[in-house]
């Protein structure tokens, strides 16, 4: 009981993101899925060439168009990333390339757009990790939680399990992340920038550190905050240092994360245009046994009829997730889908690390936010379970969710994030402790227990008689504190607390 009360009633301190996402950010793409209508990068796009294609032909023809090579993706069947002339429309560089015999396929490099919303109300001061804990506070719902704490009662760290955050880079020496990075062993860096080519993922927007903070902050350190696992490995693979990247930057991160032993990516990330290469890419970490969580989107609709990449893709080894508020509500701006998506999780006011310093601290919301929630009980399902396939994983998240009325038809399982029943923990009988003070002449009974629970405070002089004098919910904290409960007519008085029937 105590690691988590102490975690839990940690100082907190407010600061608030400057940067502000207006919600319709990445919504306005929505038109369409054909070649080069969506957002993409203007000369950047990609090939697949033709299986046996004559490799000093192809470079010939780039030559011919005057497009440079830029990268090469030996893992994805020498998928390559090319360079077009400012000159001539991409369309055009497209079509020539179609109709060149040297490939299979072409598409544009796309836009990959993060699912986040910044929230610009910093008005919580306390019980402001609700997503993990939820005891009614700041107008919540009791419970609309992961069960975060008795799920902890039997199990805290994945320590043994890689999550690469694939996003803006994570601020690594962040005092509540720290301890929690991945190192690569052979060369000691924690991840990689794929915009550099260097070895320094820091975060310069602060989108991967929130996310970061959320999946594996550290926990029971008495700083900060805490993740949904107190001991991780978060590798940091950098494609974007600003709202948005694109698939070939997306691709060098995964292949990144793949080649250096990830178990889970954190994708809180979509685009509306089908591409085909992150397609494949996918499918090539399912081949790898790694799981991909990845945000439903921030753009209110239903991703069965408008799909959402790679949330909408048909892998077995891709759990999409929406969002829920502090009342069990659906996240006005999550996106959903019978079929697409999977499961919500907390994703409105989430408080998190920020990156503009190693002591900051932020709320965010979105998709965004629910991915990593799911991030960090994937890691400990998967610690918990080291055996099961990417499609097990889920299967245990799945039927673990709390089903909610506001959820009924618009994901799979119906429901919300569950970290307790995904660990199958029973809950064994709350604990108490009382202590009984005199504070100034003032009489203060303090009660500690479970926290988010009704508990009802009793009273005797005889030891046979109980009347109750209190139903009190114990807060975050897990703590009741009562103050002259009883006026002082009474020589002696017996106490007690029991949970509310
Ligand atoms: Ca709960
Ligand atoms: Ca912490």
């Amino acid at each position: 009981m105590s690691p988590i009360r102490s975690v839990i009633s940690s100082t907190l301190v407010i600061l608030v993101v400057g940067l502000v996402v207006p919600p319709s950010d990445g919504a306005d793409n929505a038109s369409s899925a054909s070649a080069v209508n969506g957002a993409h990068t203007e000369t950047k796009f990609l090939i697949m060439p033709m299986p046996g294609a004559d490799p000093v032909g192809l470079a010939r023809f780039h030559a011919g168009n005057h497009c440079k090579l830029v990268r090469e993706f030996p893992s994805l069947r020498n998928l390559q990333v090319l360079l077009g002339p400012e000159q001539v429309p991409l369309a055009e560089i497209l079509s020539r390339y179609q109709n060149s015999g040297f490939v299979e396929y072409v598409e544009p490099d796309y836009h990959v757009h993060f699912e986040n919303v910044f929230a610009d109300d910093p008005a919580f001061l306390d019980g402001t990790l609700w997503g993990l804990n939820n005891a009614g506070q700041n107008g919540g719902l009791p419970d609309a939680d992961i069960d975060a704490p008795e799920a902890w009662s039997a199990m805290t760290s994945a320590s043994n399990v890689i999550v690469a955050v694939v996003d803006t880079g994570i601020r690594y020496t962040h005092e509540d992340l720290v301890g929690n990075i991945w190192t690569n062993p052979l060369d000691g860096s924690h991840g990689t920038n794929v915009l550099t080519g260097s070895t320094d993922p820091n975060d310069d927007h602060g989108h991967g550190t929130l996310v970061a903070g959320v999946i594996g902050a550290m926990g029971n350190n008495g700083v900060g905050v805490v993740g949904v696992a107190w001991r991780v490995q978060l590798m940091a693979c950098k494609f974007a240092n600003a709202s948005d990247g694109s698939v070939s930057d997306v691709l060098a991160c995964l292949d990144y994360a793949r080649t250096n032993g990830a178990h889970i990516i954190n994708a809180s990330w979509g685009l509306d245009e089908f591409s085909l290469s992150l397609s494949n890419a996918i499918s090539s970490l399912r081949a790898a046994g790694i799981l991909v969580v990845a945000a439903a989107g921030n753009q209110s609709r239903n991703i069965d009829l408008l799909p959402r990449y790679p949330a909408s893709y048909d892998l077995d080894n891709v759990i999409a997730v929406a969002a829920t508020t502090r009342r069990d509500e659906l996240y006005p701006l999550s996106n959903v889908g019978a079929t697409n998506v999977d499961l919500a999780a907390p994703g409105s006011e989430i408080y998190s690390t920020a990156f503009q310093s190693d002591s900051a601290y932020a709320f965010d919301e979105g998709t965004s936010m629910a991915t990593a929630y799911v991030s960090g009980a994937a890691a400990l399902v998967r610690a918990a379970h080291p055996a099961d396939s990417p499609a097990q994983i889920i299967a245990r998240l799945l039927a673990a969710a709390d089903p909610l009325p506001g959820l009924d038809g618009m994901c799979v399982s119906d429901g919300r994030l569950n970290l307790r029943k995904a660990l199958a923990v029973t809950v064994a009988a709350p604990l108490l402790n009382g202590a009984v003070t005199s504070l100034n002449g003032s009489f203060v009974l303090r009660i500690s227990a479970d926290p988010g629970r009704d508990y009802v405070v009793e009273a005797t002089t005889n030891l046979l008689e109980w009347i109750p004098v209190s139903t009190n919910l114990t807060g975050l904290t897990g703590s009741i504190v009562l103050t002259n409960i009883l006026s002082g007519d009474t020589a002696s008085q017996f106490y007690r607390a029991r949970l509310a029937p």
